[in-house]
């Protein structure tokens, strides 16, 4: 953290100043106390170089700036760092800068250890939304240093890993889905600083099968997380053959099981640093207790199957993880024909890597052995572009309800 670190300058001025701040701080604290586990929240703050005209700051919800350094006029260094370590090597940043007149700024994003994943996205304030930096905004050298080169004035420039999903839009969304098909959105329990966990539930609340829906366990997983949105949408839709699976089915969706991890611009894990799939089993993260919880009282101690489970994630490319030993990807399973319909769909796109379930407490292969479900890892790759990442996803759901109404309702 900057706090230890006296190389990483700037004016800052710590967030936690105002008293109602500092009042979240000695209840963060208060947390952590109770948590010993738990990582140090990231200072949130402002660095300010007077001389340059050039402010930096981390106070919006997803931010991560671990530190600011001047390197030269108008040449700085932003420290990108992790909750904890060690850590999959997600280096999420986000952060915001302006300038008090117009000037251009050289940033280099500094990883320490880790190597650059992520290709920047900018919001300017004013203009509608996000883009992907442009070739003369940003490069990464054959040193491995990744430079951004923005053209700065005072309206400040949002600078982010991906285009961002914050909390409130899928909360909106899922309320407004819920909304249209008549379904139910419950708070399941709280996250380790408190956040309200949100789960979606709609379909025929007497059906004997439910269909499961999870995602966001890690914070930087941005195009899983739209494509679980194209994936529900499509559960949701107005055609006839939603409408019909969803008077045959129940659905489950936990869109956003990490809100902490979202709002800290966390790498991987919860407050806790804890990386919630690697928790379907030991429970230790009261995340995965709630989200347990919840689909045990869906099931309603078997007198309801899980039909279809599906946990949605990012990852260099476009890959679907299955369990070895599930039955349903023999031939006439389900996930095998599922599985079939998307290859031939997207035949140079997806890929199945099936794993034994064994002990791991990764969600998938939990979802196996506590309930024999048909389970599938839904990982998209970091740079799939959003159209694509939506029509394959909706591509998805559809074979899925067609796969679902042929097999029907017998166990
Ligand atoms: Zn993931």
């Amino acid at each position: 953290m900057t706090s230890n670190d006296s190389s990483w300058g700037g004016r800052r001025r710590r967030a936690c100043g105002a008293l109602l701040l500092l009042l979240a701080c000695v209840a963060a604290a208060a947390v952590q106390a109770s948590a010993p586990a738990a990582v140090a929240p990231q200072a949130r703050g402002v660095w300010r170089f007077a001389d340059d005209g050039v402010v930096f700051d981390n106070r919006q919800e997803g931010a991560r700036l671990g530190g600011v350094r001047r390197a030269g006029d108008g040449r700085y260094g932003v420290a990108v760092t992790p909750e904890t370590q060690p850590i999959n090597p997600s280096p999420w940043y986000g952060f915001r800068v302006a300038a008090q007149r117009p000037r251009t700024v050289e940033i280099a994003l500094d990883y320490g250890a880790f190597r650059h994943r992520y290709r920047p996205w900018l919001r300017r304030a004013g203009e509608p939304g996000w883009r992907a930096a442009g070739g003369d905004e940003f490069a990464l050298g054959d040193d491995g240093v990744a430079r951004l080169t923005l053209a700065l004035d005072d309206r400040a420039v949002e600078v982010f890993a991906q285009q961002p999903i914050g909390i409130g839009e899928v909360e909106r969304w899922s309320a407004a889905l819920a909304a249209r098909v008549g379904g139910q959105v419950e708070t399941i329990g709280r996250s380790v600083q408190g956040r309200p966990l949100q789960a979606l539930a709609f379909g025929e609340p007497a059906a004997p099968d439910l269909v499961l829906v999870l995602g966001r366990q890690h914070p930087p997983e941005i195009t899983g997380m739209r494509a679980l949105l194209a994936f529900v949408d499509a559960l949701a839709g107005d055609d006839a053959r939603a409408r019909d699976f969803r008077a045959r089915h129940r659905v489950l969706v936990l869109p956003l099981l990490n809100p902490d991890g979202v709002a800290e611009g966390h790498w991987r894990g919860n407050a806790n640093g804890a990386d919630l799939n690697r928790d379907w089993g030991p429970f230790r993260e009261p995340e995965t207790r709630a989200a347990a919880a919840a689909i045990a009282a869906q099931l309603d101690g078997g007198a309801r199957r899980l039909a279809f489970a599906v946990d949605f994630h990012s990852t260099w490319y476009d890959i679907l993880y299955t369990v070895t030993e599930d039955p349903s990807r023999a031939p006439g399973g389900l996930l095998r024909g599922w599985m079939d319909d998307l290859q031939t769909r997207f035949p140079e796109r997806i890929r199945e890597r099936p794993g034994p379930a064994g002990a791991s407490a990764v969600f998938k292969n939990w979802a196996f052995r506590a309930y024999g479900a048909p389970v599938a890892t839904y990982e998209v790759g970091d740079a799939t572009g959003e159209a694509e990442t939506a029509e394959l996803a909706r591509f998805a759901a559809e074979r899925l309800m067609a796969r679902l109404a042929a097999q029907g309702t017998t166990p």
